[in-house]
């Protein structure tokens, strides 16, 4: 990779080490990625994949070596940082529309919750159409299929407007046929709106 400003790069793992009871997983992991890239991390199984993510999230500190986040060390889970899972990112008692609505609605002060809902409304409403979820807004999780549940995580992730959307195997619960339709989905989604995901 070449050589610029910490700043220059939207994230930037910087010689990190993590070890568990002195069982080292990642070892001089470095690397950056710029705005608007797409990135993949390919590895067996227990090569350190979700542990790199949780680095990244900043729900876990590295043993050694820091994240930066537009060369600021990343910290604690923030909304600069968004994340995908396998599953398990909905909320069963919410709809579809509920569930996409809720980042906003719990990190928005009451008074500004109330004045920007409409607007809040609007964007998730676009979101859930760029996801092809336009005629599911009232459904509930258990009445979506696995593909379909992935797509409304993804607008969930997005409506936070991240600067980087992390991705855990967000597509590895799916039958291979939904998945390849998800993969090809993505990058689609990529591309129109210029994120930035690793
Ligand atoms: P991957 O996502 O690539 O399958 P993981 O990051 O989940 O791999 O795990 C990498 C290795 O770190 C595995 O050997 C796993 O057992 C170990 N590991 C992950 N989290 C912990 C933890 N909290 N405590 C101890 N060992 C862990
Ligand atoms: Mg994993």
């Amino acid at each position: 990779m070449t050589e610029n400003k910490a700043a220059d790069k939207l994230l930037h793992v910087e010689d990190v080490y993590k070890e568990y009871d002195q069982k080292l997983v990642l070892d001089d992991i470095d690397f950056s990625v710029r705005e608007g890239e797409f990135c993949c991390v390919v590895g067996p199984s227990g090569c350190g994949k979700s542990t790199l993510l949780r680095l990244i999230l900043g729900q876990e500190k590295p043993t050694s070596g820091r994240v930066l986040i537009e060369g600021k060390e990343a910290g604690l889970p923030s909304p600069d940082r968004g994340i995908v899972y396998q599953r398990y990112s909905l909320f069963a008692h919410l709809s579809v529309i509920e569930n996409v609505l809720l980042g906003k609605r719990l990190t928005l002060p009451y008074f500004e919750w109330r004045r920007k809902r409409a607007e809040v409304m609007e964007e998730a409403v676009k979101l859930l159409g760029r996801v092809r979820l336009e005629k599911d807004l009232h459904k509930y999780p258990h009445q979506l299929s696995g593909g379909m549940q992935q797509r409304v995580a993804i607008a969930q992730a997005l409506i936070m407007r991240p600067k980087v959307i992390l991705m855990d195997e967000p597509f590895g619960a799916l039958d291979p046929g939904t998945r390849e339709g998800m993969q090809a989905h993505m990058l689609e989604t990529w591309e129109a709106l210029g994120m930035t995901i690793f």
